[in-house]
Formats: structure tokens, sequence, C-alpha cells
């Protein structure tokens, strides 16, 4: 079914909506008028009530019925998950965006990825495509659709070729060892993504490299009802061939593993395990993973489904001992270790105290908790090799680039925990990039054509930034204080020190300090956090293991003696000689969003806002209350107000003058003086008020979409 074309009447496409709709076709059927009624606007800039919520909605609900799933906010595209198949990723659809200036045709993923690859390419400016939006909005789509639209329309080679192969075919590799089943999303992507792709002179994608962030270590051990571990065990078990298994000691049986059947759903409709294994046994070798690589990559995915069924007995003493020997003469095979050595370390903790080795038997629970932090551990550092070694295959040096953010959006559970902490800290940042960057390049902009910058207010977030990192009182320093703390520390002792630290800032609040009114709502674990995009209650249980993150020293050694090549590269012997403390996850996720936001910082930045329809991954389902609040905590409103603050609409003279030269006989067939006087006189003949526009160097700025329907309506009623 090919989508409606978007009706005339919406700022981002009148110079050559006259003879184009999205499907190519000359859109006279209706006035101008009806069709707005009918598709809303294409431009929520060109809202008559902007700042209505409800008109916001409604907008986006007309579209999405048309299957219009694009919509803009000045140059920020957001996008509705149709949850079906649209013809609009054909490459008829790709070479119609091809080289089109991005306000001449329907909004489109395929325009914002063409306008960033001409900016690249004229301005000789690093870009970067920064995505957004919950679980299942569509953030993993948008970005292959991106990829692969470069890859079909940028100039290519030979060696080229073997490049986009492996660009394509990283995301098949990175999807089925770092995504997921989820109850929100089938195909869930459990880590944080930044990609470049790399161009060269010529402008042909040559390159790239792979940032990730913050997997999800725990679904390695843990899932939760109806979710399942990673893609990869269950490829592996359903599609891997018979004496592989064999090898491998594995049953082709998921129900098999304590590790697969937490979630009790071993078999989901919309994947096919069998043949997904296919597709990543063949992408491994495109990126260029020799065989002995995959055998060893293999070896450890196998390994933590061993470790998962080592089951452990209690001793009266209490001390844990291993009942399942089974595993351990596998484990010892797979990760080439001393299977005594491993048993040990599997039950017993060694710490160094005044330089002395101390060696203390384990309980059940601590056993099990090493045992499953061995696993975490393991799963996700191979995880990190594997980017690295994606990294080494994709390789280029001094190239232009187009980044690509893929990130987890705000989230808000009914429990929210450590993760959702980082998460949402992620957000905070991200939009303080946003503000920074985009009332920049409105400043900017307004610069460039000489017209008066009309400064914009904007709530900004940076004093939330500050109450989570700052040094020594900031939530991150006080917890990482607690996690080193000996003694009595605990995840309420973090709670009391936040209480005393930072109680009495404006964005947090805990039970304590509450008034009677909202006690009720918070428990005495909470504290919550005062986001701009809204309020999140977070509980603190498990904060401090989850920010040590520990593996016990002696299963590092252990690590450490493997034969296996990706185990040693991924525990170093180095690593064990520190004696200083690892860095806490939340100290390490903080340094390396500094990083990500001086990258992004350095780059000319567009934006998606992805937004999920319903929670059913149904189409058609268009869901209000989901809807709004993914407006909200998207901060889209936010968004227009900033973009509307100045001027609705600004068009290069050209494009003004070609489009409405006919509502004016001084202008029409042509005008031959200086574009800016032909301007001048067109809108002056149409009886613009001065108030309601102004002149830059090659633009015209409208300040009200409504000046702009009437001069539209002109032209439909001509
Ligand atoms: P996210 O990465 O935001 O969690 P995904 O990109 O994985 O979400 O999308 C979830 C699912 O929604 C996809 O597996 C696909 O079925 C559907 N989907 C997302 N975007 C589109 C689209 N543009 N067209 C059709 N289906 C889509
Ligand atoms: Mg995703």
């Amino acid at each position: 079914m090919v989508p409606i074309a978007d009706p005339p009447l919406c700022s981002s496409s009148l110079s050559s909506l006259q003879t184009l709709g999205s499907d190519g076709v000359r859109i006279t059927m209706e006035s101008a008028l009806t069709a707005r009624d009918r598709v809303g606007v294409q431009d929520f800039v060109l809202l008559e009530n902007h700042t209505s919520e409800a008109a916001f909605i409604e907008n986006l609900r007309k579209r999405f019925k048309e299957n219009l799933i694009y919509t803009y906010i000045g140059s920020v595209l957001v996008s509705v998950n149709p949850y079906k198949d649209l013809e609009i990723y054909t490459k008829n659809h790709m070479e119609r965006y091809r080289g089109i200036n991005f306000y001449e045709v329907s909004p489109h993923i395929y325009a914002v990825s063409d306008n960033s690859y001409r900016s690249m390419r004229t301005e000789r400016r690093d870009q970067c495509i920064l995505i957004s939006g919950e679980s299942g909005a569509g953030k993993t789509e948008a970005s292959k659709k991106i990829l692969q639209y470069y890859a079909v329309t940028c100039p290519a080679s030979d060696q080229v070729e073997t490049v986009k192969d492996r660009l394509l075919q990283s995301n098949p590799v990175l999807e089925a060892f770092g995504n997921a089943k989820t109850l929100r999303n089938d195909n869930s992507s459990r880590f944080g993504k930044y990609m470049d792709i790399q161009f060269d002179f010529k402008g042909a994608p040559v390159g790239g490299h792979i940032l990730n962030y913050l997997l999800e270590k725990s679904r390695v051990v843990h899932q939760n009802h109806g979710e399942r571990n990673f893609h990869i065990f269950y490829q592996l078990i359903e599609g891997g061939e018979e004496d592989l298994l064999r090898r491998l000691g594995l049953e082709r049986n998921p129900q098999q593993y304590q590790y697969l059947v937490k979630g009790n759903c071993p078999k989901v409709s919309s994947i096919n395990d069998r043949s997904d294994w296919k597709v990543v046994r063949k992408a491994l070798s495109v990126i260029g993973f020799s065989e002995d690589e995959v055998e060893e990559l293999l070896n450890i995915i196998a390994s933590v489904l061993h470790l998962g069924n080592i089951q452990y007995g209690g001793e009266d003493s209490g001390n844990a001992y291993i009942t399942t020997d089974t595993q351990i003469k596998y484990l010892a095979r797979l990760l080439g270790v001393d299977g005594l050595v491993l048993k040990e370390a599997l039950t017993h903790k060694k710490i160094i105290a005044k330089g002395e080795e101390l060696k203390s038997p384990l309980n059940l629970e601590q056993a099990s908790s090493a045992r499953d932090a061995l696993s975490k551990a393991v799963y996700g550092r191979t995880f990190t090799w594997l980017v690295n070694k994606i990294n080494v295959s994709l390789a280029y040096k001094n190239a232009s680039v187009i980044g690509l953010l893929d990130i987890y959006g705000f989230e808000v559970f009914q429990h929210n925990s450590f993760e959702q902490f980082c998460i949402n800290y992620c957000n905070e940042k991200l939009q303080q990039l946003f503000i920074e960057l985009t009332l920049k390049s409105e400043q900017d902009e307004y610069e460039a054509e000489g017209i008066t910058w009309e400064p914009v207010q904007y709530f900004n977030n940076k004093i939330i930034c500050d109450l989570v990192e700052e040094k020594f009182k900031g939530i991150i320093s006080i917890l990482d204080e607690e996690c080193l703390r000996p003694g009595d520390a605990s995840d309420i002792t973090f709670l009391e020190k936040l209480e005393n630290t930072v109680g009495g800032h404006a964005h947090l609040t805990t039970h304590k300090l509450t008034d009677g009114k909202t006690r009720k709502v918070m428990g005495r674990e909470e504290f919550r956090l005062l986001h701009y995009a809204g309020e999140v209650n977070y509980n603190v249980n498990g904060f401090l293991d989850k920010n040590n993150d520990l593996l016990f020293r002696n299963l590092k050694e252990v690590m450490c003696m493997s034969d296996n090549k990706i185990l040693t590269q991924c525990f170093d012997r180095a690593e064990l000689k520190d004696s200083r403390r690892p860095e806490t996850a939340a100290t390490q996720f903080k340094t390396s969003l500094a990083k990500l936001m001086e990258i992004l910082m350095s780059k000319e930045p567009s934006y998606v806002r992805c937004i999920k329809p319903n929670d059913a991954k149904q189409a058609g389902r268009f869901d209000e209350v989901l809807i709004r609040h993914q407006v909200k905590y998207l901060g889209l409103m936010e968004n227009l107000r900033v973009r509307r603050a100045g001027f609705a609409y600004r068009r290069h003279y050209e494009t003004f003058l070609q489009r409405y030269k006919s509502l004016c006989p001084e202008t029409w067939p042509s005008w031959q003086g200086k574009l800016a006087d032909g301007v001048s006189t067109l809108v002056k003949h149409l009886g613009y008020k001065p108030e309601e526009y102004k002149l830059g160097r090659s633009k015209i700025f409208i300040r009200f979409p409504k000046t702009l329907f009437a001069t539209e309506d002109a032209l439909e009623t001509r």
C-alpha cells in the first residue's frame, strides 16, 4: 500500500508540492484547506496553536491514521512506529530523497540522512544523527534505515563494497549478542550504541567505528517473566550444527539451561532463531572473524550456559560446595582452565589484606552470586571484545564522519532502579546538548542572516546534570563514597547520605523530606528526581551492588589463566597487579558519557525522535495516554516552543519566490532584479505587515504560520 501524499500548506514542501507529493503524484485532488484538516501539517511549527499539547497529539493522530509516520518540528524528525511494513523504503524512495533539499519532499528518515550527508560533503563538517525514544519506538530500525540509505545511494567501488558489507553485517552480530526479547520489544537493544560511519573524499562509505554503552549484563543471569536472554544463546541452541553442539556439550533445548528458563519464554513468534543463526554465522565471516575466533567465541557462550547450570549444595557449616561436576568438566575444557582451580574459585573468596592473601569459604548465597558475577563479567567483556573486533575490521583513517546515536530514551517504570538512573542521567546530558546546540544553531542562523537575535527562554537542565555528576557532592560521588566505605555501608545508608548532603536540592526529594501528601506515594527506600521531563522515583535497592559490579579476585585469576584467546584479551593480568579499586559502574558511565558529549559537540547534529504508538506492538493503534507520556518525556513541546520562539518559517529567497511569484504581477512570470528585492516586492503586494516577517541575507523569516497559510490559500484559490 502506498501512503498518501502530504498535501500542500506544509512549510517543508512549499517549493515543490505543486508537482510532487510523497508518492510522486501531482496533488490536485483537494483543496489545501481540506487536506490540512485530513492529514494535518507536516511540520509542527505550522500548528495554529503551537502551545497546545492536544493539538500536537491530534496532528500526530491524523497523520498516523494516514500512514504518514514522519512529521517535523523544524529540522527535528518525529517518527511514530507503524508496526507494519510501509512501502516507503524502496530504492525509488531513496532516489527521490537523494540530493533534494530537506524541505522539498515529505518528511522522511531519508531526508534527514540525505541532509546530513550533503552538509558533510558541502560544508566539510562532521555530522551526527541522534535517535531517541523509548524501547520499541523504532530507534534501531531508524538507524538501520539510515545505514541502508548510505549503502545504496553513496558512490561505491569494489573496495568500498567490502566495507559496506561489513558495516551492514555488524548489525546482525551486535543484535545477536546485545539484543533480547523484552515485554516492550521482541528485538530490544540492551545496550546504547554510537556508530561513526566514515566517508572518503569522494563521499563513499569506507569505514566505521562503534562505541557501546552500558550493556544490560544482569540479563545474562536473570530474565523477567515473558522475556528472554540475549538472542545468541537461543540461536546457538536452535541453529548450531549437531557436532558443534556435541563439542560444546549443549543440548538442543533451551529449557535445559537455568539462565534461559527464568522468563519461561524460549520461543517468540516473530523470531526465527534457526535462520537468524545462519545470518549471524555469515555476518561473522563477512566481518572477518576467523574460524578459530568464532570457535572461541562460541566456547565462551556455551560456558556461560554451563556456568548457569552449576548447582551448589550447603555443608552443615554453611559453606557451599559444587554438586554438578559435569559442568566443571565442560567449563574447564571450553574456557581452557584447570577444573579444580575453577571449582575452588567458585566456592571461596580471596582477598588481600595487609599484603597477605586470605581465603575464606563462601556460603550458598555468596557462591551463587559469585558464579553469576563471573557469568556477567565474561559475557560483558566478550561483548566489548566483539565491538572492538568489529571496529578493527572497519578501521579507516582521515575520513569525514556521520555518527549515529541509538540510545535508550527516558525510562519511567513502576519500579526504577540503578539502570534507569543511569539511562535517565544520560538523557539529561543529551537534553543539555540539544538545548545548547539548537539554541546555538538558531543564533548562528540569525547572525549569518543579519537578523537581530531574540533570546529564547528555556529551562536549562544543567542544574540536574550537576546534581547527578558533580564532584564530591553529586549523587554519583555520594554513591561511590558509600561503595568504598568499609563496614555498615548499605543502600539505605546511601539514601541517608543523599538526604544529608543534597536533601535541600530543588530537584531531589526523599521519603523523609517530603510533605504528607507526597509521602504516601513514595516508598521508604526511594528518592525522587525531578528530571527536565518529569518526576521519577528510584528505589535504592541494589544500587551499591550494581555500582560495585565486583568480581572476586580469584575468579579474575582463573580467567587470566584461560587459554581461550578472547578471554586472555578480556582479562588482563595487569588488572590483578593493580591494587587500586576498579572504577565503579556509575563513574565509568559518567566518564564515557562525557566523552560521548565531546564527540557530539564537535559535530553538527540532526535529531530523530521516535514514538511508540501502543504497548501491544500492533499496527493501527494510537494509544493517546501512552503517546502523551512520550511527547512529554521526549521534550517535544519544549522543542516546538523553542523553535517557534523566533520565526515559524524560513526559506531561501529563491525557493520562496519560485513558489509564490504568480501571486504578484511584478514578480510574474519572472523577477529580473535581486532576489531579496523580488521577495520584498512580493510580500508587500501580499500585504505582509512589518512585524510578520524579516528579510535576512539569503532567506525570508516569517513569524506566524497563519501568514504563510494565507499566502498558500491565495495560491490555491487563484
Ligand atoms: P527500539 O530500538 O526503539 O527499541 P526497534 O527499532 O527495535 O525499537 O523497533 C521495534 C519494532 O518495531 C521492530 O522490530 C519493528 O517490528 C517495528 N518497527 C520499528 N520501526 C519501524 C518502521 N519504520 N516500519 C515498520 N516497522 C517498524
Ligand atoms: Mg533498539
